[in-house]
């Protein structure tokens, strides 16, 4: 039946009106049910064997108009709307936003999904279904406060199903109950991402803000994702968290490949696990307990079919970040595992005498990225310097043993939704001038080079630039109450706030611009700065950073003498949505991490794809960017990783050293406790960011900031000469096409998942 006979059925059914007399929020309701019916009827992907990408984290975004585009139906729905007056894109308002993911990793698997599918591969997500996901972050008092994200509603894309298994924490059952969401490949058959949560979940243990009794796992386990992990209630939440995902995950997949008649003793040529950083580790033991008590294998067998499995993909080497667990933890949580775990250690320990490489250590800490490399066939990075780095200094000792475990894949994103779908304007523009082959194979944007220097065609590239501009002061003036120039150059640096990422070095650059103008060199056109970031909540001195982006927003845009010429926007709760809305409309892609701290970034990639030109560090994979786009189309600066990596080595960054000897780093950093900021801002917060500044900066701020700053009103400066900027546009979106996350899939399956 042909699609608007259906859709005015279901809007009589449900609401007694057609399609022209429904709220967005109805038509919404409508669709969402529309769509999953197409979805349904749609193939599912197979094959004899598959991968299962399970990760703590999938930053899937609203899915409304991305699977109406997958499904080919998103201009169909378009006109059928436009025929009764109704806006598609007012109705994907109404659709709320799953935080199921904290930032790229997250997002980077949802890019994964997506990819899968389209290529025509088996391949499930498995994950967790937080209720409240995230947080959602409100500004109070120029300060982030968290509340909880309550996302999921009566409709949603969750499908309830019957599948449900038994997890055993020591001699606690809890029973989980699956949730799946399909995942339609673009102009493919579908693939399925399974949410696992608990049946006894109870909602209303979350009193304030977001926080709830930690003790009563079997009604919190799944609340939230990444629970305040400052103490040790948390700490073991997290260790539930990650065990509840999975058991059930091994569950499913042994119970899927008894299904398909598979022999567990050759699993390895039928299943692939692929483990999205360390969270899923505890796989590699939970398969192998498993496989030994219900399926009678022996350790050796089950050891060695395991390991033929699992593969392991590193996304940092900040040290914090890779997880090592109290042994005495896990034993509180997983008993059943212990045993396993101090076998797996053991041969480690009986092979090797490194203590660098052993899994469990002298304290009794379990280092989970060293369950995944000694029991996982495959160890990747996920850009070509990370990789690099991993092999030469942070797993060099790994390497050593392991070398033909060891590769790279650089991260990509799915241009369905970070072109097609965010930016359908320069969709099409491509499409009239390309061919639309470039939707099927991303390398063919390549093809745009040819007309580098049609005037006509930097002018349409431009001219989309302009209103996508436009645009995002509309959304801007509503959402946040800014003005903002649409004339004014957007710089923007979005993503999750780290003292790595160095949000604070672009603050202490908006200070400089401010005291400029104050002395009277005005900038030949205004700029806007814009921000968009997250906190964790326990992480204090991200905390003082955004509170003074706030400080200095509040400064900035009421300063009369000031404000015509530079605003500071922090826009709220920054996620998937927003980020649609901000990439398009950037001018200048805000990329500016410590050297060798930054894995990839996939900011960066979404950036460029619209036509933004990166001013970033030789840090992720601004090299390649920076290898692809050449020296004209690229603005970088800054200490390269070999230097900032021997300044570690050698313990000799002194950041007050710096402080000392410029005159225009000392008056950038002594503003943050100065008069004017002490005014609008507080006082604890801002002194403790200063002493950080002065007597610590772990992330080499000042040593990047003179340059920061020179190179920065480079850029600034060649913005002017408009027609060579229009170029820089048009060669960054045609060099995109390597990011396609298309590419790093099948990539993926070339060397590691060898699927069919
Ligand atoms: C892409 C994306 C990220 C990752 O950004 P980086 O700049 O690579 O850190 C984080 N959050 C959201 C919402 C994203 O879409």
């Amino acid at each position: 039946m042909n699609l608007e006979k259906r859709f005015n059925e279901l809007t009589e059914k449900l609401y007694g009106k057609n399609i022209g007399g429904c709220t967005d929020a109805q038509l919404y309701h409508c669709i969402l049910q529309l769509t999953k019916e197409e979805m349904a009827d749609k193939p599912r992907i197979s094959g004899s064997k598959k991968v299962y990408y399970i990760s703590m984290e999938f930053l899937i975004g609203k899915l409304l108009s991305n699977n109406l585009i997958n499904l080919n139906l998103y201009e169909e729905m378009e006109q059928i709307l436009k025929k009764y007056g109704k806006k598609l894109s007012s109705i994907e308002e109404v659709e709320p936003e799953p935080s199921l993911g904290n930032g790229g990793l997250g997002r980077l698997a949802a890019c994964f999904l997506d990819s899968i599918a389209t290529l025509g591969l088996p391949g499930d997500g498995i994950g967790l279904n937080y209720h409240y996901g995230l947080f959602k972050q409100v500004f109070r008092n120029k300060l982030q406060q968290a509340e909880k994200n309550d996302w999921i509603q009566k409709d949603s894309w969750l499908n309830k199903t019957d599948t449900s298994f038994t997890v055993s924490f020591g001699n606690r059952k809890v029973v989980s109950v699956l949730y799946d969401i399909d995942v339609a490949g673009y102009d493919n058959g579908c693939n399925k991402l399974h949410l696992f949560d608990v049946s006894s979940v109870d909602e209303s243990l979350v009193k304030e803000g977001i926080d709830f009794d930690k003790t009563a796992i079997e009604k919190n386990l799944t609340l939230f994702l990444y629970p305040d992990d400052s103490d040790e209630a948390g700490n073991l939440l997290r260790i539930y968290q990650e065990y509840f995902m999975v058991s059930n995950g091994a569950q499913l997949i042994v119970k899927e490949l008894k299904e398909r008649g598979c022999d567990l003793h050759r699993m390895n040529e039928y299943a692939v696990i692929q483990i999205n950083d360390t969270h899923p580790t505890l796989v590699i033991p939970e398969l192998i307990r498993i496989l030994t008590w219900d399926e009678g294998f022996t350790i050796e067998d089950a050891v060695q079919v395991v390991s033929k499995t699992c593969a392991y993909t590193n996304h940092t080497i900040l040290a914090e970040a890779l997880e090592t667990w109290p042994l005495s933890y896990i034993e509180r949580v997983v008993p059943q595992l212990v045993p396993i775990i101090k076998e797996l250690s053991a041969r480690v320990a009986k092979k090797y005498t490194d203590p660098k490489v052993q899994i469990i250590d002298q304290d009794k800490k379990v280092h989970m990225a060293h369950i995944d490399i000694h029991y996982g066939f495959s160890v990747n990075g996920v850009a070509a310097i990370h990789t690099d780095i991993l092999k030469e200094t942070e797993l060099n000792h790994f390497y050593k043993l392991y070398p033909e475990k060891f590769n790279n894949k650089t991260n990509g994103i799915t241009f369905r939704r970070w072109l097609l779908s965010c930016n359908r304007e320069l969709a099409e523009f491509l499409t009239e001038t390309i061919g639309d082959g470039y939707k099927k194979d991303a390398a063919l944007l390549e093809r745009l080079l040819t007309r580098a220097d049609d005037t006509a065609v930097l002018d349409a590239i431009d001219s989309i630039k302009q209103r996508k501009k436009a645009a995002l002061v509309t959304y801007l003036r509503e959402k946040e109450g800014i003005a903002v120039d649409p004339d004014s150059i957007f710089d923007i640096q979005i993503k999750r706030l780290h003292e790595y990422k160095r949000q604070q070095m672009n603050a202490l650059y908006i200070i400089h611009k401010y005291l400029e103008i104050k002395r009277g060199k005005k900038p030949v056109r205004p700029v806007t700065f814009i921000f968009g970031a997250k906190a964790a909540p326990a992480y204090i001195i991200a905390q003082d950073i955004i509170h003074l982006l706030l400080v200095l927003s509040d400064i900035v845009n009421h300063d009369p003498q000031v404000s015509p010429y530079m605003k500071v926007v922090m826009v709220e709760n920054y996620n998937v949505s927003y980020a649609e809305k901000l990439i398009p409309a950037c001018d200048i892609s805000e990329q500016i991490s410590l050297a060798s701290k930054e894995a990839s970034g996939t900011g960066n990639m979404k950036f460029m794809l619209n036509g933004a030109v990166t001013l970033g560090t030789s840090d992720g994979a601004n090299v390649e960017i920076h290898d692809l786009v050449g020296d004209d189309n690229i603005y970088i600066f800054g200490e390269d990783s070999d230097t900032v990596i021997a300044h570690y080595a050698k313990g000799d960054y002194v950041s007050g050293d710096y402080y000392k000897k410029s005159p225009v780093i000392r008056e950038a950093v002594d503003f943050i406790v100065g008069p004017q900021a002490l005014k609008a801002g507080s006082k604890e917060n801002l002194e403790r960011l200063y002493h950080e500044l002065l007597n610590k900066d772990w992330f080499m701020t000042l040593l990047d900031l003179e340059d920061y700053i020179k190179v920065k009103d480079q850029a600034f400066a060649d913005y002017e000469n408009r027609a060579a900027w229009k170029k820089k546009m048009l060669v960054n979106i045609a060099k995109a096409g390597f990011f396609s996350s298309d590419r790093t899939i099948a990539e993926y399956n070339r060397d590691i998942w060898k699927l069919k």
